[in-house]
């Protein structure tokens, strides 16, 4: 195994130091550090931060390797600064069974690039109708402690309860995709003024608002771990707020693109620009932000959704929801956040690998830490090429635009994924 000295970075944002990797650990920091066998990186200027870790990633493999494969979207992560991703279980076939999850478990490893940790169906084919084997996902070699039927919500109650009572036993968490929908038949964007304009069908945010407060009061009824996914309005943040302050567990993700893009983009008609749930208003952008900075909101994930061409690139009522995520999330929270470094860390890396219980990831580089970690430039600006992304889909939403920051290594246990801003292999 190759030693690395990493010279004079600026580790979370602190005074500059260097760092030594050997034998997949950090085995020393300090200035002026000496070690004749390793490798030197000059990080002059660079800050080192823990391995991003995303809690919400749609692979497509097994079932769709035209749009990602589980190492497409791994080398994807690892460009983006991620050593970490939590797969999404609504593959072909779902993945609802020990045999689908250690499948994709199994891959990731192969890959090598980052750690994939397959997420369990809640439900059998992601119907919503009986609950999947969750105890065999939890017992096999993929060690599942998160279930989600995201892309669809959990609706019935019932089964809902059941579910946040099973996952107890082992401390697992149940990850909602909030959306009542009796309320949403038809959605094609956002419920509001720019809905009413287009004549488009909308979204409405009591849709997920209503699933959030349902939600809160039946994981502090059962005491379970509740985690809210991609959090998109304004009054979902008061519902978590004020289920926080009773002492629920819950935690919540945002995405990148709720937290910078906005329904006006509907007016495009670009499907580029369709998600689920959908842009929000700016009043929405502005209380995720600060929920984002307060807490309320515990971590920034991806929902990174890669989708084929003939899947996206038609009339927007037929295009699939989605938007790529991973290569760019680090800078727009850059653009979002500004350089909080300690913000970034814990809401990208340490509490989304304390809410997957994700061993080894979410630690800053410190002696005796394995050397999960990725190298950022801050002062960087990059253009956003479809082209030159590393995702097998060209579904980004930030097409040329130019973004603050760049990843410009990543190591996974002390191994290189990414140098120079290049996959190493
Ligand atoms: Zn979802």
């Amino acid at each position: 195994m190759t030693a690395y000295l990493i010279r004079n970075v600026s580790v979370v944002g602190g005074a500059p130091t260097d760092l030594l990797i050997r034998d997949g650990v950090v085995a020393e920091t300090g200035a002026g550090l000496a070690a004749p066998d390793a490798t030197v990186l000059d990080a002059t200027g660079l800050v080192a931060l823990p391995g991003l870790v995303d809690l919400h990633t749609h692979l497509r493999e097994p079932g769709r390797e035209d749009a990602e494969t589980v190492e497409s979207g791994s080398r994807a992560a690892a460009l983006g600064g991620y050593t970490a991703v939590c797969a999404m279980a609504n593959t072909s076939p779902v993945a609802d069974t020990a045999g689908v999850v250690e499948q994709v478990w199994r891959l990731g490893r192969e890959a090598g690039l980052v750690d994939v940790q397959p997420i369990g169906a809640v439900t059998v084919g992601l119907a919503g109708e009986r609950l999947a084997e969750l105890g065999a996902m939890a017992d096999s070699a993929a060690r599942v402690r998160i279930f989600s039927d995201d892309g669809h919500c959990v609706a019935d109650p019932k089964l809902m309860r059941r579910a946040l009572e099973y996952v107890k036993a082992f401390d697992g968490v149940i990850a909602q995709h909030a959306e009542e929908p009796r309320l949403t038949e038809g959605a094609q964007m956002h419920e509001g003024e720019v809905s009413t304009r287009l004549g488009l069908t909308g979204w409405p945010a009591v849709a997920e608002e209503a699933i959030i407060a349902r939600d809160v009061l039946l994981a502090e009824h059962v005491g379970s771990r509740l985690h809210i996914c991609h959090v998109s309005t304004a009054g979902s943040v008061e519902v978590l707020r004020h289920a926080k302050a009773r002492g629920v567990k819950v935690t919540a993700e945002v995405t990148p693109h709720h937290l910078l893009l906005t329904d006006e983009k509907a007016a495009s008609y670009d499907p580029v620009y369709k998600v689920n749930p959908p842009l929000r208003t700016a009043a929405d952008v502005a209380a995720l932000r600060a929920a984002l900075a307060e807490g309320v909101i515990d971590i920034v994930a991806t929902d990174h959704a890669p989708h084929a061409v003939e899947d996206k690139e038609c009339e927007w009522a037929y295009a699939r929801p989605g938007m790529l995520g991973l290569e760019t999330a680090l800078s727009i929270a850059l653009d979002v956040l500004g350089p909080q470094w300690d913000l970034i860390a814990e809401r990208m890396s340490r509490a989304p690998a304390r809410i997957a219980g994700l061993d080894g990831h979410g630690l800053d580089p410190a002696p005796g830490v394995p050397a999960n970690l990725t190298l950022v430039d801050p002062a960087a600006r990059r253009v956003v090429e479809p082209a030159e992304l590393a995702s097998r889909s060209r579904n980004t939403p930030y097409a040329r635009m130019t973004l603050p920051g760049r990843i410009v290594a990543t190591f996974l246990r002390g191994e290189p994924t990414v140098l120079d801003g290049k996959a190493v292999k």
